[in-house]
């Protein structure tokens, strides 16, 4: 074993010893792979050289009361004197919490909690193969499931890949891939033609109701009715991917905005906060499948499923959602940011939208508001990387990665938005001064990454 060289940084020291130097593909992030966090407040992190971001990236999404929020941390701790992990039997706090989200959710009639949202969309569909006795599954250009197999699809093909086929990764076997076919967002015609071709074997549609991979999309509610009525029509199985949308949106997910009730809904992020969990939940007949009931015939175990600590972090979250005026709060001042940002950019003779949803908000380079994953495709430019790099520079962090979407949370303030439009404006117009908006960003774009 090699000791580090006591002067060695703390960026070398970790690029020695993990590959890359950080632990998920997505934070090997150009001109950021220095950079090491130590402290994480509110709306703000802090790095090893004491340097304050006010923090719209929140770690892809988890975070919607702030960074460590007290009364979270405060059961998670009280949580850790009272009880640890057994990994036998449940735990009081486990039934509260599945009654909690069976009474929020409208398809949860059974829950089983995960430690990740990947694990949770993993088991929807094996049970939907499962139960159909079918092969294929279903997803959508733009969408993110997560790391596994059968969703390892580019989440974002180039058109004509859309049907082919694009692996996030090597070391799959192709006849995974060839099982999941990918079809457009909001293309009800596409969805139609694919079940009248092979809707005798589709198990699973999974989607993303808002796909927030790429930014955010919204959905038409013709494609999401299309989806709900040929799944029902086929006997397929419609699995609403909520890891994102679910919570943050809302306490009853896009299926209480939307009110297209799927068979089965995956959740993660904001359910706890930012502790690992996540959850399956959805039709009874459908969940009665897995192997925690005796005798069941599809597998389902995780060690950590349901861990005392964290499954506090989640009712503690849940419990201040819905005491406090959080989604008040979160939601109004991402309108504000949807509303008066095209005022600030306007100006500027650059073409911008802003959108998003809620809390959620991202600024595309382009004339008008995208419906497909196409429209942004077309519109890849420089500006949306190089702005945000500038962005970084002045101590607001919006991921400087392409197509990320940002958020708010319960920490943020007014004088936060204000700070976010002085700074997105400055940063917009250096860019553009700067005349590199295309160039310079050789390895920045990652059009294929997720989370
Ligand atoms: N589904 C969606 C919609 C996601 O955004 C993500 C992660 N970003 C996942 C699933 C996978 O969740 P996890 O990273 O917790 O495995």
């Amino acid at each position: 074993m090699q000791q580090p060289a006591p002067s060695t940084s703390l960026p070398e020291r970790a690029r020695r010893v993990i590959p890359g130097g950080v632990n998920s593909g997505q934070r090997n992030v150009p001109g950021l792979t220095d950079l090491v966090i130590s402290r994480a407040q509110g709306a703000s992190f802090w790095d090893s050289d004491g340097r304050q971001y006010t923090d719209y990236h929140a770690a892809f999404g988890p975070p919607l009361l702030g960074h460590n929020d007290p009364d979270v941390a405060g059961a998670v701790a009280e949580a850790g004197r009272k009880l640890d992990l057994c990994g036998v039997g449940v735990t009081e706090g486990e039934i509260e919490l599945a009654e909690t989200l069976v009474e929020l959710i409208p398809s949860m009639e059974r829950v089983l909690l995960t430690s990740t949202g990947s694990e949770a969309t993993f088991h929807a569909l094996r049970v939907a193969r499962a139960v159909t006795g079918r092969r294929l599954v279903v997803k959508f250009q733009g969408c993110y499931h997560g790391w596994h197999d059968s969703v390892s699809l580019n989440v974002i093909s180039a058109p004509e890949r859309v049907g082919g086929k694009d692996p996030i990764s090597t070391g799959i076997l192709p006849e995974v891939l060839d099982a999941t076919l990918v079809l457009r967002f909001n293309d009800p015609d596409g969805v139609r033609a694919a079940f009248a071709e092979h809707g005798a074997d589709i198990a699973a549609v999974i989607v993303e109701p808002v796909p927030h991979n790429v930014g955010c999309l919204l959905p038409e509610q013709e494609f999401l009715q299309t989806l709900r009525d040929e799944c029902t029509a086929h006997g397929s199985v419609l699995v609403f991917d909520e890891v994102i949308t679910g919570i943050r949106h809302g306490l009853a997910g896009w299926q209480g905005v939307s009110g297209v009730v799927p068979d089965l809904t995956t959740m993660g992020k904001a359910i706890a906060n930012g502790y690992p969990v996540g959850a399956l939940g959805g039709r009874a007949d459908l969940m009665d499948q897995f192997s925690s009931r005796p005798g069941a015939p599809v597998f389902f175990a995780g060690t950590y499923n349901g861990h005392p600590a964290v499954v506090a972090a989640a009712l503690a979250t849940l419990r201040k959602l819905r005491a406090e005026p959080v989604h008040e709060h979160v939601f109004r001042l991402g309108e504000r940011v949807r509303a008066e940002l095209p005022g600030v950019l306007a100006p500027l003779g650059v073409p911008a939208v802003v959108t998003g949803y809620g809390s959620v908000f991202v600024t595309y380079f382009m004339d008008e508001l995208p419906r497909t994953y196409e429209d942004l495709l077309a519109n890849d430019t420089g500006m949306f990387v190089g702005y945000r790099r500038r962005m970084v520079d002045q101590g607001i962090f919006e991921l400087p990665l392409n197509l990320k979407r940002s958020h708010l949370s319960y920490a943020h303030t007014d004088a936060d938005v204000d700070r976010l439009l002085e700074a997105t404006e400055r940063a917009v117009r250096e860019q553009l001064a700067a005349g590199d908006a295309v160039a310079d960003l050789s390895g920045a774009s990652t059009m294929g990454g997720a989370r």
